[in-house]
């Protein structure tokens, strides 16, 4: 079996972060790691004790979720909760930070950002990360090793199958399909 790279380890444990979000606007998870370890973590979701959007909506003003704050804030502000350094850190987020985020991040020393999937991309956001010689560096996850859209595949065999129905298919062929599709997909006899 191939080992896992640090990259894609540190990329998969935001993506499960991000699945604890509360907002439902965009699901964003944000990892912190110094020296191969990893010594915060966050996803965008409200002030602690207070509602959250998927109980109660998003509180948008100018179009913007004000409820929530941002994974990558949470899991800097989790460091300084507990006086853990940032000077020097990487951080490892689902999304390409926002303009805001992009500071905090470069305020708190972080050296270098790792980002899965490019997000509005802010022009004002690279100009300060390359004045502050952030490195900035693309690692998407690699879906061979860790399968985050299940549900997605589930819906479009599921369209296939109908399909195939529709278009004739034997019945006890048919039969057969979707009770492998079912055994690959939701372990579902
Ligand atoms: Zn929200
Ligand atoms: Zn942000």
């Amino acid at each position: 079996m191939e080992r896992i790279s640090w990259d894609q380890y540190f990329m998969s444990q935001s993506h499960l972060l991000a699945l604890r979000s509360t907002c439902e606007r965009l699901s964003v998870g944000a990892t912190i790691v110094r020296d191969k370890r990893v010594i915060a973590g966050g996803y965008n979701g409200s002030v602690s004790g207070s509602v959250h959007c998927i109980d109660e909506g998003c509180k948008v003003i100018d179009g913007h979720c004000v409820r929530t704050i941002h994974a990558e804030e949470n899991a800097i502000l989790q460091c300084a909760k507990f006086g853990v350094p940032t000077e020097g850190a990487e951080i490892y987020v689902t999304h390409f930070p926002c303009l805001n985020c992009t500071k905090t991040i470069i305020q708190s020393g972080i050296k270098k950002i790792y980002y899965a999937h490019d997000y509005k991309n802010h022009a004002y956001a690279l100009e300060l990360l390359e004045e502050a010689e952030v490195e900035v560096e693309q690692v998407e996850l690699d879906y061979l090793h860790i399968d985050t859209n299940t549900k997605d595949k589930l819906y479009f065999i599921s369209q296939l199958l109908q399909k195939l129905e529709e278009n004739g298919t034997n019945h006890e062929e048919l039969k057969q399909l979707t009770q492998e599709a079912n055994r690959l997909f939701s372990n579902v006899e």
